[in-house]
């Protein structure tokens, strides 16, 4: 016996509720945990309601897909280390735009309400832009391809070609259910997505990721209004604001616009992601020198970045701020909303370690505390602390808002060589008088020095 229509909607609504109070426990790392169980169990809720409410058939394909997807998706997703994160997103985004899209195209020959028809040429439009761009994004982070932006002559024409041409069929799938159609417009789709994300270099990458998300939300808010389901409308519309909000937030951080971002390249302005390592001389010193330093300072602010995550370092800079507090020295951490590779990278990394909230200041409070530091230490960050931001224009982070560590007294950097940051470009304050650069791996620095300080 299936549920009745009532209890249906009573149903949906507590998935829909669920879905609201996760993207609230989202917003700060406290409740975070707790907002994502309560997401997870929304889904739940939304997925066993389809099996009680709706005569289905093929259950045995069905119930094999789930638990298939389920064995690849749960081990990968606990095994994933945090700084491929953004790539797993992207991967998992993809196939939510593909599948919008796959389900478009088996209810094509279903309804001949052009609103319908018009929400199916979305869906397949939409749904395999965002496949075909997330798996472009995810060969660029996960460095299967390039990195940097690919340009090539006339890149604009053709983009703009196959735009108008996906234009044409969507227009075309609304009054008219032939198959080919379809499948030409899901392929002009597929080419758009790849076309976007092509010119999309460095730094920009995770940007984008963010921009496809909100896309897979509205192609799947689309194929909620093909099938009549209004949850997945409210899910996918959700996930389509949620997406835009966070992606105006991210790309507002590092000083940018969209659609600089999108279309730099063609101009030449997008990010670039060199990698070659600096030859000028800079000051460097022992862990012994560094514990000196902090040692006897009576204010430290510790600027955490991409390197510690890589380094898992986390726990040792909890240690190193313990015995420093233990010294009597005052230690605050500063993050800068982009540091790392994920928004709130650094809180979910520094909250792994049980550094306490309070520990923890935003850029726009700390900024004005750097000029009472007597030490500022920079453990594998660059771009996020890069003046260049500020003094250097055509830089490709110009304009992004910066933590001010060159205010401080002392400025100590952990990292393992001259190389750049994620952007490609020199930082000027490595070769500043104030600044000392400790060389080596950020988890092995920082027992080095956490060792020199309790022996001081
Ligand atoms: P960066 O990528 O600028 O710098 C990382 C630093 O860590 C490098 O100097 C590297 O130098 C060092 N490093 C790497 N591995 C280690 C290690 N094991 N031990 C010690 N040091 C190490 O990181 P930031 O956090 O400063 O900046 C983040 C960048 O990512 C920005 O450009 C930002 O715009 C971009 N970005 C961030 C997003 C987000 O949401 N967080 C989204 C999109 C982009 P070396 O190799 O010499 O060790």
């Amino acid at each position: 016996m299936l549920l009745s229509p009532t209890w249906t909607a009573i149903l949906y609504l507590a998935a829909a509720v669920c879905f609201i109070l996760a993207l609230k426990g989202l917003s700060s790392p406290k409740t975070a945990r707790r907002g994502n169980l309560i997401g997870a169990a929304g889904a739940l809720v939304a997925v066993v309601t389809v099996f009680l409410s709706v005569k289905l058939d093929n259950i045995p394909w069905i119930i094999a897909a789930i638990a298939v997807g389920s064995a690849i998706a749960a081990p990968v997703a606990r095994r994933v280390q945090m700084t491929q994160m953004p790539q797993l997103v992207a991967l998992f985004n993809g196939v939510g735009g593909g599948a919008a899209a796959l389900v478009a195209l088996l209810e094509l020959g279903h309804s001949d309400d052009p609103w319908v028809r018009l929400a199916i040429a979305f869906t397949l439009l939409v749904g395999s832009v965002s496949f075909a761009g997330s798996m472009v994004t995810f060969a660029k982070l996960q460095e299967l391809m390039t990195t940097r932006p690919v340009v090539f002559p006339g890149l604009p024409i053709i983009m703009a070609a196959v735009l108008l041409a996906a234009i044409a069929a969507s227009v075309a799938v609304i009054f008219t259910s032939a198959i080919w159609i379809a499948v030409v417009l899901i392929v002009l789709g597929l080419a758009t997505g790849v076309l976007l994300v092509l010119p999309v270099g460095g730094a920009d990458v995770p940007i984008v990721i963010s921009l496809l998300n909100a896309f897979t939300g509205l192609a799947v808010a689309a194929s909620g209004l093909v099938l009549g389901n209004v949850l997945l409308v409210v899910a996918g519309t959700l996930v389509g604001a949620s997406g835009t909000i966070l992606t105006r937030a991210m790309a507002s951080a590092m000083g940018r616009s969209v659609a600089g971002i999108l279309f730099g390249a063609f101009r030449g302005g997008s990010t670039a992601g060199s990698t070659v390592a600096s030859d000028r001389p800079v000051r460097s010193s022992s862990a012994e020198d560094v514990a000196v330093l902090l040692g006897y300072a009576q204010r430290v602010i510790i600027v955490p970045g991409y390197g510690l995550a890589v380094a898992q370092g986390q726990h040792t800079i909890a240690e190193l701020q313990a015995a420093l507090e233990a010294r009597g020295i005052e230690v605050i951490f500063a993050i800068h909303p982009v540091a790392g590779r994920m928004p709130g990278h650094m809180n979910v990394l520094l909250a792994e370690a049980n550094i306490p909230y309070e520990a923890l200041k935003e850029m726009s409070e700390v900024n004005r505390e750097f000029k009472t530091a007597d030490v500022a230490l920079v453990v594998g960050a660059n771009d996020v602390v890069n003046p260049a931001a500020k003094t250097t224009p055509g830089s490709p982070i110009y304009g992004m808002p910066i933590l001010e560590v060159d205010a401080a007294r002392q400025v100590v950097f952990l990292k393992r060589s001259m190389r750049p940051g994620f952007a490609g470009i020199e930082n000027e304050l490595l070769f500043e008088p104030q600044t000392t650069l400790l060389f080596g791996d950020a988890k092995d620095s920082l027992g080095k020095v956490l060792t020199a300080v309790k022996a001081l």
